[in-house]
């Protein structure tokens, strides 16, 4: 791919080049340009010289670009998922899923751009007062490769929408689909400038998004730590933050549950994308007097997921994108493992064999017998490994569950109305399921407390995020 900057397709202004591999066999993908902080400066000019006429537009018919490109997204979603498979390794199945998901947003935030902004007052004394929401700038967006189609379209949907123009940079190991993404919008009419898109390092590229001036916001997914940079870099500038970092999401199985269901809800919950969700079922707790039952059917359940390359039929789970994710997984399993914190009843290594050599693969593991000091369980654990405790009744859920510094997503399963109302009152989560875990539909706000972020995506909450109110008095 190249970059793409004022509406032009470019190679870097070093000319350098990076490979894009494939996670389950290591070819070659494809190259992107390895852009520095340069480039960033002058997709930012372009954004800049973009900005007067996009926000002048009617907000309708800048939707309307996101519609038409939404539709040419939909026709082409098997091409797009393949490509995603490629470079991010989920299966297709899923990939499809996310490009269609993407498709979602677009359609989503077209149809809220016909909605009425702003207030009106008649505050006599005063006069006539109007509340209007003016677009921010040049945003700046960076996103990670666990699910890039998805959150590049978290956010530019809003961010777009609302007469912004845009930087984007995708990860390092998953910029391709993004790239062709980027391609569709303009071919559907999205003016040059309007959405730039830079590839390099984080250190470089990233960080010259969060510092440079001229940027009035970024929104960040990803680890915390790089958030905590990103944040200290946008300080100086003073700029509108959105930050959507980790999680270590509870799911609470009661003892009335639905267990074939609640087994369900941890095969999608957990091993969804190989694990590389930020809202993933992280940590299981589950009532003791069913623990045995349900441990059983859910160990049955991932014994029999096919792990291998996502493009070939009857696989259920990928490997994972990188390198240094799988280090970590392994270190974080081995650490478990040597301070003897829980069994490993399946899975805790990497699967032998000619399919997994030169893939990032990692068997999908269950480890019953947590205890809640483990690294299993203060860390985040970013692929397919499930740490199981026991809990005797729902204050010793709702305690493990909330002691974590993380907040992003938690599930209860229950039939019972006393345990829905209690658990959705006190997890303490941006956003808590009843029987059902991960889903993030874009008409509702997303996002996390604690150390899981900072601001919403999604929603219509999300517009008000890419804008600022202008308060207007009128004395006649
Ligand atoms: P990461 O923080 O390593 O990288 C994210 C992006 O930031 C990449 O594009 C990277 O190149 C860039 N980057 C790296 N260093 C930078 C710097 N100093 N300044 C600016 N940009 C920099 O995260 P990752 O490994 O790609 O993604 C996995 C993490 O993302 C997990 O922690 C996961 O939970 C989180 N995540 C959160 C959400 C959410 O919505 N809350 C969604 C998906 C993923």
């Amino acid at each position: 791919m190249k970059v793409l900057i004022n509406g032009e397709w470019r190679d870097s202004l070093s000319g350098k080049m990076f490979v894009v591999h494939n996670p389950a066999t290591g070819d070659v993908v494809g190259e992107a340009p390895l852009c520095g902080e340069d480039d960033v400066r002058s997709a930012v000019e372009a954004a800049g010289e973009a900005f007067a006429d996009w926000s002048a537009k009617n907000p309708r018919d800048r939707g309307k670009i996101l519609f038409f490109a939404a539709e040419e997204v939909r026709r082409r979603n098997r091409e797009l998922g393949s490509l995603l498979t490629a470079e991010q390794g989920k299966p297709i199945r899923e990939a499809v899923d996310e490009i269609n998901g993407f498709a979602n947003i677009l359609e989503y935030y077209y149809a809220l751009s016909a909605g009425e902004r702003g207030e009106y007052q008649n505050l006599r004394g005063y006069g006539h007062t109007l509340v209007e929401r003016r677009p921010l700038g040049i945003c700046g967006a960076i996103i990670p490769w666990n699910m890039p189609a998805i959150i590049m379209g978290w956010k530019i949907g809003p961010a777009l929408v609302a007469g912004n123009t845009m930087v984007l940079k995708p990860a390092r190991t998953a910029p391709l689909t993004c790239g062709k993404l980027a391609e569709i919008l303009a071919g559907a009419g999205l003016p040059p400038g309007v959405l730039n898109v830079v590839t390099g390092p984080g250190e470089t590229v990233g960080r010259e998004i969060a510092r440079n001036p001229a940027i009035r916001k970024v929104s960040f997914t990803g680890e915390g730590g790089t958030g905590r940079q990103v944040a200290l870099d946008a300080a100086p500038a003073l700029k509108r933050l959105t930050l959507e970092l980790g999680g270590s999401d509870p799911m609470i199985v009661c003892d009335d549950a639905d267990i074939r269901m609640a087994v369900e809800g941890v095969i999608r919950g957990r091993f969804y994308n190989c694990g590389q969700t930020c809202t993933a079922v992280k940590r299981l707790y589950v009532y003791e007097s069913i623990a045995d039952e349900f441990t059983r059917h859910l160990r049955a359940r991932v014994e029999g997921l096919v792990v291998g390359n996502g493009m070939e039929r009857g696989v259920s789970m990928g490997p994972l994108n990188n390198r240094p994710g799988l280090e970590r997984l392994v270190s974080q399993v081995d650490a478990a493992r040597e301070r003897d914190e829980g069994e490993i009843i399946t899975g805790g290594r990497v699967p032998e064999g000619k399919n997994y050599e030169h893939g990032f693969f990692f068997l999908p593991t269950l480890i019953t017998g947590v205890p809640q000091e483990s690294v299993l369980i203060s860390e985040e654990v970013f692929g397919p490994v499930l740490p199981i405790a026991t809990v005797a009744d729902l204050d010793e859920a709702l305690d493990r569950a909330n002691d974590s510094r993380y907040g992003l997503g938690a599930s209860v399963w229950t039939r019972s109305a006393d345990v829905i109302v209690r658990a959705t009152r006190e997890l303490e989560a941006g956003i808590v399921w009843v029987n059902q875990h991960l889903r993030t539909p874009p008409e509702v706000p997303f996002g996390g407390t604690k150390e899981s972020g900072i601001g919403r995506e999604n929603g219509r909450r999300a517009l008000d995020e890419y804008t600022e109110e202008k308060t207007v008095l009128i004395r006649l």
